[in-house]
């Protein structure tokens, strides 16, 4: 398992890119946690990078 230095939460809104802003595919999907963690991709062949997103629920 990598290890993620920032979790990035999110609500409704799709998942975009913290870097680049660029669509993102979803790599992995923890949906039977409660934050319901997902790991991204970016869709963009100079960012690629891989970040977590997780749940909104305060
Ligand atoms: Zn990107």
């Amino acid at each position: 398992m990598i290890e993620y230095k920032e979790v990035y939460t999110y609500n409704d809104q799709p998942v975009t890119c913290p870097q680049c802003g660029n669509r993102t595919e979803i790599l992995l999907d923890f949906y039977f946690l409660p934050e319901k963690t997902q790991v991204h991709k970016c869709l963009s062949k100079n960012c690629k990078t891989e970040f977590i997103t997780q749940e909104d629920i305060e």
